[in-house]
């Protein structure tokens, strides 16, 4: 079983019934998380209730991307005292924010840092951890394992990077804020739906699964600016929804409501 399930679909903050961004990847019974921000941690232990996760990615330390990684580290450090530490990519700005919130406590009894961006082997992944433009330090993450790859955005401005991050992929999730304004702005840390699209149709990958909407936006409409330059796959991120990977057909093999 090669698979991913997005916990939360929002940028910025909530909408009722849904979370901020996080997606839970299953490949063959290895358990990684790949962001944890608002309301993601209640979702993931519905999935897997224990909290037994083999490793924790983040992108970057806005708390829409981060913050439930502080209910996983209680969980670790009150739950299972003296338990094996979590392996933890991120940047090193992610912990800083989190040891503001225990400041008594040294979160390296519970994680085992590894800091992005940067390059390792987790697991059945080779990881990548690209820099790309944000208002903070954001790595794009692409894990690939038996010939197939899986690419995340984070948060990211317009750049040619974001075409390696994805080259090639089964699945490339990109962020598709649409903040209004924002390709006015002098500075681009965003994106909108249409560029999202684009940078997918650069970087060739298979389907495109966007996320990261401002709360309020629309969502069809989202997906419908992206299919004009993608020319693949288009799918709205949303809460329960999961994508197997790597199978000729997984376009469409999704489904709603799963428990993995
Ligand atoms: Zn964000």
């Amino acid at each position: 079983m090669r698979q991913v399930t997005v916990l939360g679909s929002c940028g910025a903050f909530p909408e009722p019934g849904r979370a901020c961004s996080g997606f839970a990847v299953d490949w063959n019974g290895y358990r990684l998380v790949l962001g944890l921000g608002y309301a993601t941690l209640p979702r993931l232990l519905t999935h897997w209730p224990d909290g037994a996760v083999d490793a924790v990615v983040i992108t970057h330390e806005h708390p829409d991307h981060c913050v439930d990684l502080h209910g996983l580290f209680r969980m670790r450090f009150y739950g299972r005292p003296g338990g094996p530490r979590l392996p933890l990519y991120c940047p090193p700005g992610v912990l800083d924010r989190l040891s503001g919130l225990e400041p008594d406590v040294d979160l390296h009894t519970v994680f085992e840092l590894h800091p992005l961006p940067g390059s390792y082997r987790v697991g059945p992944f080779d990881l990548t951890g690209l820099p790309l433009p944000h208002f903070v330090p954001n790595a794009g993450i692409r894990l690939q394992a038996d010939g197939i790859a899986l690419a995340y955005s984070g948060d990211t401005g317009p750049t040619p990077a974001l075409a390696e991050l994805g080259r090639g992929a089964d699945l490339f999730i990109v962020e598709a804020t649409d903040r209004d304004g924002e390709t006015s702005r002098p500075t681009r840390n965003l994106l909108t739906s249409t560029e999202a699209g684009r940078w997918a149709r650069r970087a060739g990958a298979r389907r495109l699964m966007l996320t990261h909407f401002w709360p309020g936006n629309d969502r069809e409409a989202a997906v419908a600016a992206a299919q004009v330059d993608f020319g693949g796959a288009v799918l709205a991120a949303e809460e329960e929804l999961t994508l197997m990977l790597g199978t000729p057909d997984s376009g469409c093999a999704c489904r709603r409501g799963a428990r993995a």
